[in-house]
């Protein structure tokens, strides 16, 4: 981080969005000779300075592999990759380390739960409930595992405005049941879905509750007993960490009952051809040798987003967010998907003079990095009709001036276009 901001009461920096910018070096930079407007923080969030030195300090410093050896260099990475452990919890409000398994990232947090939980646990006849507005993460683990056991996908719709509500929610429900699978927040509509008051509803039926973490951690707060989770999934790309790391949280007592996913080494106590003893929690999840650097840039990372305010970088999105909607509200001929109240961090939209993938193109040509396509989440194009759309998405470091920018570029699309 840069030099110390202006001190709060509760003693951690207020929130600087300027002084934040200079954090993360691929912000200052010329793209097609225009500075870089990065809009595009849903697919992945750039990485600020104490990330990059971290990863980098691993391998310059501490590069070993982790848990098997004595050497000085292998005790200081094992050290470096617990730490990184710790922290994730923390974040998270989980209980022990237990609970804290590295993974690839989201997707393989999924797959592991569908695979190892629900596969042994449901029969044929029973139910996954997930929503309409899942990313494909959060809908093919499950088609799988339902393909396994004769389960039934079973679907909640949202609303058009994007939102997935109580009575919709209820009305899937049944005792049928057996896994529940939502996302915290929409990577394609930016809609914050009510967890906390559906994963109550899904207990009280007695199903297992996943959430898909992966575009709520970095901009609504996220404490995994308060919302009384059985497994909380996100990735530390999306969270200012580097790619390759994730997280899967799960209570530790489902955890302890749940098989390995995958075999090999480090998730073992001790192996004989007769019999394998499997490790503790939570080696008994992480077999081979994991994203060591990844680990410990994730946990960079989360030192570094926890050095905010968070109240205060989520009032700053939420600022950015509100103007960047009354901007394109008023662009003629741009229609926004998803009007979620109380939604976060993205914007979709349609624009009426150029297809989705020209709005990108042309975007780009003037510096502006949006995403354009379905945003692995098809099912939510086909409630709209439409086959992709535009999406800006924001980060900590975006600005009205971003937003001005886009808004310029996207003029330009009407003038070449319309
Ligand atoms: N779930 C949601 C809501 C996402 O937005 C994404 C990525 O865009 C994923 C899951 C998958 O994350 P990853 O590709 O990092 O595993």
């Amino acid at each position: 981080m840069t030099s110390p901001s202006p001190v709060t009461a509760d003693a951690r920096p207020a929130f600087d969005v300027h002084r934040a910018r200079e954090d993360f070096p691929a912000l200052h930079q010329l793209v097609h000779g225009k500075p870089l407007v990065y809009l595009d923080s849903a697919a992945t969030s750039l990485k600020p300075r104490a990330v990059i030195d971290a990863v980098e300090d691993v391998y310059a410093r501490d590069c070993a592999n982790i848990h098997r050896a004595v050497h000085l260099l292998s005790q200081r990475a094992t050290a470096r990759y617990e730490e990184a452990r710790d922290k994730v919890r923390a974040f998270l409000n989980a209980k022990s380390n237990a609970e804290v398994i590295f993974t690839r990232g989201t997707t393989e947090a999924i797959n592991l739960v569908a695979q190892s939980f629900a596969r042994g646990l449901l029969r044929e006849g029973d139910e996954v409930l997930v929503t309409e507005l899942e990313h494909h993460s959060n809908i093919v683990p499950w088609q799988i595992v339902c393909q396994q056991t004769g389960a039934k996908l079973v679907v909640t719709p949202m609303t058009d405005r994007g939102e997935v509500l109580r009575e919709a929610f209820e009305d899937k429900l049944s005792d049928r049941t057996k896994i529940v699978a939502l996302a915290h927040v929409s990577n394609a509509l930016g809609t914050v879905l009510p967890v906390r008051e559906l994963s109550e509803l899904a207990h009280a039926r007695g199903a297992a509750v996943l959430l898909d973490g992966a575009q709520a951690v970095s901009h609504v707060e996220v404490d995994v007993r308060a919302l009384d989770c059985d497994f909380y999934a996100f990735s530390g790309h999306k969270l200012y960490g580097p790619t390759g790391i994730g997280v899967l949280y799960g209570k530790e007592r489902l955890l302890e009952q749940m098989p390995p996913y995958q075999g090999g080494g480090d998730m073992i106590r001790s192996v004989t051809f007769e019999e394998t003893i499997y490790n503790d929690l939570p080696y008994k999840f992480e077999a081979g040798t994991p994203p060591i650097a990844s680990a410990i840039g994730l946990g960079a990372a989360i030192d570094y987003y926890r050095g905010f305010d968070q109240a205060a970088v989520h009032a700053h999105e939420r600022a950015v967010l509100q103007y960047a909607t009354n901007a394109l509200e008023s662009i003629p001929g741009v229609r926004l998907i998803g009007t979620a109240p109380g939604k976060v961090a993205a914007l979709s939209f349609l624009m009426d003079a150029a297809h989705p993938h020209d709005v990108g193109t042309i975007v780009d040509s003037e510096g502006v990095a949006i995403r354009t396509g379905h945003h692995c989440a098809q099912p939510v194009m086909e409630h709209f009709g439409v086959a992709a759309t535009a999406r800006a998405s924001l980060g900590l470091y975006n600005t009205t001036d971003d937003i001005d920018a886009l808004v310029r570029s996207l003029y330009k699309v009407e003038e070449l276009f319309g």
